[in-house]
């Protein structure tokens, strides 16, 4: 999978901006861009992004799967922005996460798992009400020329990808 220079220009803006909003910007952001698909992904449900992240030493990387590249090549890009503004309310919810996470039962695990992610989206939802209407779009984040209305020549600033996370880290996924 390669990404069009375009689409990871929006995302790291996009990134940058939900950072912002959620007052998370002590954090260094990463976005690492995922050659497939999750693998747990079914016929039922996508991965559109997920997040690992460290609040002791403060990083968080953003993983982007294609199925994020298809949301941006149907025009979805509200839902772009919930998927990546969701990602950074993970880190609200990360203390209690780490807390119980390797604790839960594993009959339990289904549903932990589902209330962190559902206290993460009512985050989530509440930022994203409190947001301008248009704060996802190309022109919101800097990317559109005023004068013509098509996107322009795109300076973003390059973020390096990882491969590997430390052991110790947390990882938050979501679908
Ligand atoms: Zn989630």
């Amino acid at each position: 999978m390669i990404y069009p220079e375009e689409f990871k220009a929006y995302v790291r803006e996009l990134a940058f901006k939900c950072r912002y909003v959620t007052n998370h910007d002590e954090y260094d952001l990463k976005i690492k861009w995922e050659p497939d698909n999750d693998p747990r992904d079914n016929s039922h449900s996508s991965t559109f992004a997920s997040i690992k992240a460290d609040s002791v030493y403060l990083w968080a990387t953003i993983s982007v799967y294609p199925a994020l590249l298809e949301k941006y090549e149907e025009g979805d890009l509200r839902g772009i922005g919930e998927s990546i503004l969701h990602e950074l309310c993970h880190l609200f919810i990360e203390p209690v996460d780490l807390l119980y996470r390797w604790d839960v039962s594993s009959s339990q695990r289904n549903y932990f798992n589902d209330t962190v992610e559902r206290q993460t989206e009512r985050i989530c939802k509440a930022i994203h009400m409190r947001l301008p209407d248009d704060w996802f779009t190309p022109k919101a984040l800097g990317l559109e020329s005023s004068a013509s209305g098509h996107p322009g020549t795109i300076e973003a600033s390059e973020i390096k990808t990882t491969s590997s996370a430390p052991e110790n880290a947390l990882a938050l996924q979501s679908r």
